[in-house]
């Protein structure tokens, strides 16, 4: 019987999924995935969770619990740093530590992941990990290697304008056809949120599939290359401290130069404190720049029909704006 590994559909599961699935797999491990985000799992996560996390932690740890029984091994790597000389915010670093305080649920894999001083750091860790699962080198070497080549293609299909999703399902052969090309007369709007809050459908009310239907073409960080979005973040003074939010800014400021990008939504979630810096700065650069700009916070108490609204009320501003009807 292969070892199952459970991996909750959470937090970093939305850049570095297609990866870890593959490197487990080629290990002879059975990946069991949580459920989608629904809410039941947000509300399991909120009574476990501790009151000063942020919300996408409080749904991580409703994930976590939801693979409780279903898996011989949870995958919760400790990441300090994604990326050479920067960090991402402490509640990932945090994370597992906080999980581990729970009863009941399997054994945790939670190697550091700290790529701050070397890139190279990763081989180490995947060896960490693949170590419990074979006691050949080679095999985790060429694991290893088929996992970043995924990985490598699942950012290119972001980067052709697919959704995570459709990205994962091309990777796993669920699909055929890519999705359709947008219409050509809808707006382009940039979405910029952490990964974990734009792609979650549940946690953000369906927000793309709801712009869409107001006439929206979607573009977030993710369709950009990384020197788009380095060069763009270059603008600000000092670079920031969080892998994620200069990726939002740098995506930001690239979209807000753009003229076939007609407005800007920012989702930021309640209690991140890193969502209110970047946001400030993306804001305060929209309005100065002259571009149409809606915040949108989410909290567990946030109302379908209120988004609604504001969202219809923003789509409405740029077709008025369109026409030249208001300026900025
Ligand atoms: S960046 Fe914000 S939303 Fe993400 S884990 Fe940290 S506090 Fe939570």
């Amino acid at each position: 019987m292969p070892l199952k590994v459970g991996i909750p559909r959470a937090l970093l599961y939305y850049y570095y999924y297609p990866m870890w699935r593959v490197f487990f797999q080629e290990l002879g491990a059975e990946v069991v995935l949580s459920q989608p985000s629904n809410k039941g799992l947000l509300a399991n996560g909120l009574k476990n969770a501790v009151d000063e996390v942020c919300l996408p932690v409080k749904l991580a740890y409703g994930h976590v619990l939801d693979l409780a029984g279903k898996s011989d091994l949870l995958f919760l790597p400790r990441m300090v740093s994604i990326g050479r000389r920067e960090y991402i915010c402490p509640k990932f670093l945090g994370f597992p530590d906080m999980i581990r305080r729970i009863k009941g649920l399997p054994k945790l894999i939670d190697t550091n992941i700290n790529l701050y001083k070397s890139s190279m750091e990763i081989y180490r860790a995947a060896h960490e990990v693949g170590k419990l699962f074979s006691g050949s080198s080679y095999k985790i070497w060429m694991a290893f290697l088929r996992s970043v080549k995924v990985h490598n293609q699942y950012f290119k299909l972001l980067q052709m304008g697919l959704m995570p999703t459709e990205a994962m399902a091309i990777l796993e052969d669920r699909v055929e056809n890519l999705p359709l090309p947008e219409p050509e007369d809808s707006f382009k709007v940039a979405l910029i949120g952490h990964p974990y809050n734009i792609y979650d459908t549940y946690i953000n009310m369906n927000i793309i599939k709801r712009l869409k239907e107001m006439g929206a073409s979607i573009v977030t960080a993710e369709f950009l290359p990384d020197h788009a979005v380095n060069c763009a973040s270059r603008c600000l003074p000092k670079k920031l401290f969080w892998t994620l939010g200069q990726r939002m800014a740098g995506a930001a400021f690239n979209y807000m130069k753009r003229p076939d990008v007609a407005g800007l939504v920012h989702i930021a979630a309640f209690g991140c404190g890193p969502d209110s810096m970047t946001g400030e700065l993306i804001e305060r650069s929209a309005r100065s720049n002259g571009v149409p700009f809606l915040n949108i916070t989410l909290d567990e108490h946030t109302g379908e029909a209120g988004l609604l609204t504001r969202l219809e009320a923003f789509m409405d501003m740029l077709r008025w704006r369109k026409a030249g009807a208001i300026s900025m």
